[in-house]
């Protein structure tokens, strides 16, 4: 079986040990006779499942008593809605930082049920930094301050060291493309979600985890459906959940924790990202994109400077087993999205790569 480095930036490599676990119990789950799929969302075995998958989030990100998890459906994007249905309804006012197109939509979605501001923003330098904060600028009564932590297009992060400090004011954080990969400390967070798709399991499903006292604030028009209530009560089992995506989670929350856990997962990406970013910053053809203090962990966009060659690079690589490292339109370029499935292995080859390329197109 010959399998390729992907570099993409989502839907994205999950651990082979993952895959090949799905695969062998894809027939005949545990004895039941039936695959994952094909099970009642109520049944014993599912219900154990979901149990296990929260049960490892919550120990895995250090989740507090305080907080509930849900998997939720409609991926990231259905959070730039469901945030403000449910939690602009004090004030109506939230507080957003614009670093990159997420962001940018979360902010334009808030924006349709109340009064969004922006109080940063990294749009005048193609979101190569994440701007410097006074929190003086921040208003006091919004009901939430908004930020995407780890900025997959543009390859910026929020360190752990480096939150908007909003004092009473609820942060709600998008980690839907470095959940799982360094140490946030939950409790700074009012609600932290995350699409699956980058670093997590399959594109659909969505973890949220939310502060109790957050819940139950929804406005009068929310559906049914974009309840946060609706999903603590029925423990995510309202409706049909995504059952076999929250089984891939699962085991993927299993990989985490036999890796050491999320602490291990930020020691190995460190160690990974700083092998690719020394490389960019000491060649001469290529050239990562982004400020040295705010280079995320999890995406690496660089370019050569030179479209053609930028586009020669990506289908060299792509011939040479390095696949998706084309960057994103807005950007150009290249970008190596190295998420917690990548093995060092994947770097190394794609730096031989790029020493190669240099050598050869002088
Ligand atoms: C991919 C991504 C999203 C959107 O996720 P969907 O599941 O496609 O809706 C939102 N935020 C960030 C940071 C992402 O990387």
């Amino acid at each position: 079986m010959e399998r390729v480095y992907n570099f993409s930036a989502g839907p994205s490599a999950l651990p082979v040990e993952v895959l090949e676990k799905a695969a062998a119990e894809m027939l005949n789950y545990g004895g039941t006779g039936m695959s994952v799929m094909e099970m009642s969302h109520r049944s014993a075995a599912f219900a154990e499942i979901l149990a296990d998958a929260k049960a490892l989030y919550k120990e895995l990100m250090g989740v507090p008593d305080n907080y509930d998890i849900l998997f939720l459906q409609g991926g990231g994007s259905t959070q730039f809605a469901m945030i403000p249905l449910n939690l602009m309804t004090n004030t109506g006012k939230a507080d957003f930082v614009i670093t990159g197109n997420w962001a940018k939509k979360a902010f334009q979605e808030a924006g349709r049920y109340g009064d969004a501001q922006a109080v940063a923003s990294s749009a005048d330098k193609t979101f190569s930094y994440i701007p410097r904060l006074d929190a003086a600028t921040f208003r006091k009564d919004a009901d939430y301050f908004y930020i995407c932590v780890n900025n997959t297009i543009y390859g910026t992060r929020f360190r752990p060291d480096n939150l908007p400090e909003t004092g009473d004011v609820p942060l709600i954080a998008d980690m839907s493309s470095n959940i799982l990969s360094e140490v946030y400390d939950v409790s700074k967070f009012g609600l932290i979600f995350a699409g699956a798709q980058k670093n997590m399991g399959p594109a659909g499903v969505v973890a949220v985890i939310i502060r109790k006292d957050l819940v139950g604030h929804a406005m009068d028009m929310t559906p049914t459906m974009l309840n946060y209530q609706t999903h603590v009560d029925a423990d995510s089992c309202y409706n049909t959940p995504p059952c076999y995506g929250i089984y891939i989670c699962k085991l993927v929350y299993d990989w985490v924790k036999a890796q050491g856990g999320v602490a291990a997962m930020e020691a190995f990406n460190k160690e990974k990202s700083a092998k690719l970013y020394d490389f960019l910053d000491n060649s001469a053809m290529f050239k990562g994109t982004v400020v040295p203090e705010d280079r995320s962990l999890m995406n690496v966009p660089f370019v050569t400077g030179n479209e053609e060659l930028d586009a020669k690079f990506v289908k060299e690589a792509k011939s040479a087993g390095l696949e998706n490292l084309k960057g994103h339109r807005t950007v150009g370029g290249m970008r190596a999205s190295i998420y917690n499935a990548m093995p060092m292995a994947g770097v190394d080859a794609l730096i031989d790569f790029m020493k190669k390329f240099e050598t050869e197109n002088k």
